[in-house]
């Protein structure tokens, strides 16, 4: 299944890509293992958090707590 295997490795490209724009990274060891598998993520100003990259093609925020009212910045 070559082509299968190159087309999750091009969305796990697109993820991690998107992770990166947003300012968040993957945690050490956080894989890719779909659209709907929620990843472990750091955000932007450091919260633990973690996005499936479907909602991350939806424009959702990645980080609960950055989206959250109530706010107390890191
Ligand atoms: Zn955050």
């Amino acid at each position: 299944m070559e082509i299968q295997r190159q087309a999750d490795q091009a969305s796990a490209d697109q993820f991690f890509e998107s992770v990166a724009r947003l300012g968040a990274s993957p945690v050490p060891g956080a894989t890719y293992r779909g659209t709907t598998t929620p990843v472990a993520l750091i955000c932007a100003v450091g919260h633990p958090c973690t996005a499936t990259p479907s909602s991350l093609q939806r424009g959702q925020e990645i980080c609960e707590t950055c989206a959250g009212p109530g706010l107390v910045p890191a």
